[in-house]
């Protein structure tokens, strides 16, 4: 049996440029990698199926599941004949702008690479990962990345100065594809996405605060106004600066004192359900 983590990821900004030809949005986003992790457990099997086993009643266990999706690819891809049993210990809130999917497909994608001793290099595992998800490549590596394209080109960046996340999910379901539809682009605050690049690289907090940003939070604010309370009651809290995650509804807040980290926390328990305070992962995942 072998063990991969799945963490979640946090977008510091994110911006939809234009709708393109082929249909899809052009999007530039910075994500990092923060420490809330799904577990996923694979188990070689002889015959030639692939298997989801998942406790959580949100999570489909069969085609659907991107998990399962990323082992049919990589078969697929590299003409496997054997079978897999994919265990999903569910930690990341589901359909929370926190790409908990996704970062299941990408570990799947990594764990098969090493369980059936394969060596292929990041590269060819992300561009199988495009094809389930504009999320997956980025988890392929984790880390910090600014995204370009659909999701798959990316560059590394430097990772966010040291700071405490303090995550809040709304108890509201949030479908990435309304979200995307309802954008207008001619009534939209776009992030600068290169302020927050500068900002990383300069490892200077303050600037990364100012310029954190996300184009898909008005439409999502609009659809569920609660995101709106939640972001000013983490500020009133004490956050230096709060934003959505994704499409939503997941709203983080930073601060650099786990005292005050502390204190969001114990301040949005008993007004949000699903609460939790981490830190961010910063560098890559490791090629083992
Ligand atoms: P993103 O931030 O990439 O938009 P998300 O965090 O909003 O993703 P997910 O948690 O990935 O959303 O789940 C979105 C939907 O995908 C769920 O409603 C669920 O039905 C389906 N799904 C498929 N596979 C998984 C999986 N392994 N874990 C969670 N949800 C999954």
């Amino acid at each position: 049996m072998l063990l991969e983590k799945a963490p979640a990821k946090i977008n510091l900004s994110l911006d939809v440029l234009y709708k393109r030809d082929d249909g899809f949005h052009e999007i530039e986003m910075v994500m990092t990698t923060i420490d809330l992790s799904d577990h996923i457990e694979l188990t070689p099997l002889k015959e030639n199926v692939i298997k989801i086993i998942s406790e959580n009643r949100y999570v489909p266990n069969d085609s659907r599941n991107l998990a399962f999706q990323a082992a049919a690819k990589f078969k697929e891809r590299f003409q496997i004949k054997k079978g897999v049993a994919i265990k999903i210990n569910k930690q990341v809130p589901v359909a929370a702008g926190l790409a908990g999917g996704s970062s299941d497909a990408a570990a799947v994608l990594r764990g098969l690479n090493k369980m059936w001793q394969l060596q292929k290099p990041f590269e060819q595992l992300a561009s199988i990962g495009a094809e389930i998800g504009s999320d997956v490549p980025f988890c392929i590596y984790g880390g910090t990345a600014l995204a370009k394209g659909r999701g798959e080109r990316l560059t590394e960046l430097t990772p966010p100065p040291s700071c405490w996340v303090v995550l809040a999910k709304p108890s509201i379901g949030v479908s990435t594809k309304t979200v995307y539809e309802q954008l207008n682009l001619q009534h939209v605050q776009h992030p600068n996405t290169e302020e927050m690049v500068q900002s990383l690289k300069h490892e200077d907090y303050d600037r990364m605060c100012n310029h954190m940003g996300n184009v898909l939070e008005s439409v999502t604010c609009k659809l569920h106004p609660e995101i709106l309370q939640l972001k000013e009651h983490m500020r009133r809290a004490g956050a230096d600066s709060v934003l959505m995650s994704g499409s939503g509804p997941t709203v983080f807040g930073l601060t650099r004192q786990e005292t005050r980290a502390e204190r969001i926390y114990n301040s949005l328990r008993g007004f949000c359900q699903e609460v939790y305070v981490v830190r961010m992962l910063g560098k890559p995942l490791e090629l083992a």
